[in-house]
C-alpha cells in the first residue's frame, strides 16, 4: 500500500480545495494517487484530475454508465468506491485501461 509524501499530501488537499467529499473518499482518492504516482514516478503536476474548483465542475456534465477514457479515449466503465458501510459511492468514479486505472468522476461529474 502506497502513500503520499507529506508534501504530496499538502498538495493534494490544497488541489482538492472545497470540493466535498467524504474523508474516506478522500482516503481513497490519496490511495488512488499514491499507486498512480508509485506507478508512473511522474510529479504530481502531471495528474490534472484535480485542479478543478467547484464551478467548474458545476459546468461539466453528469456522468453516465460510461466515461471517456484519459489514457486511450475510448469509453469505459466507470467504477465507483464502496463507503465504509458497503454503499457506493458517485463521489469518485474511475475507469480501468491497460492495467491501471483514471480518476474520472467527481462528485457525479465527468471530469
Ligand atoms: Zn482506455
Amino acid at each position: 500500500m502506497n502513500k503520499l509524501t507529506p508534501q504530496q499530501d499538502q498538495r493534494f488537499e490544497n488541489k482538492l480545495g472545497t470540493i466535498f467529499v467524504t474523508n474516506h473518499q478522500k482516503e481513497l482518492a490519496k490511495q488512488h494517487l499514491a499507486d498512480e504516482l508509485k506507478q508512473a514516478e511522474d510529479p504530481m503536476e502531471d495528474i490534472p484530475y484535480f485542479a478543478i474548483g467547484n464551478r467548474e465542475l458545476a459546468q461539466k456534465k453528469p456522468a453516465g454508465t460510461h466515461a471517456t477514457c484519459p489514457k486511450c479515449g475510448k469509453k469505459h466503465k466507470i467504477k465507483y468506491g464502496t463507503g465504509k458501510d458497503g454503499t457506493e459511492s458517485t463521489s469518485l468514479g474511475f475507469v480501468d485501461c491497460k492495467g491501471k486505472s483514471y480518476l474520472v468522476v467527481i462528485n457525479g461529474k465527468e471530469l
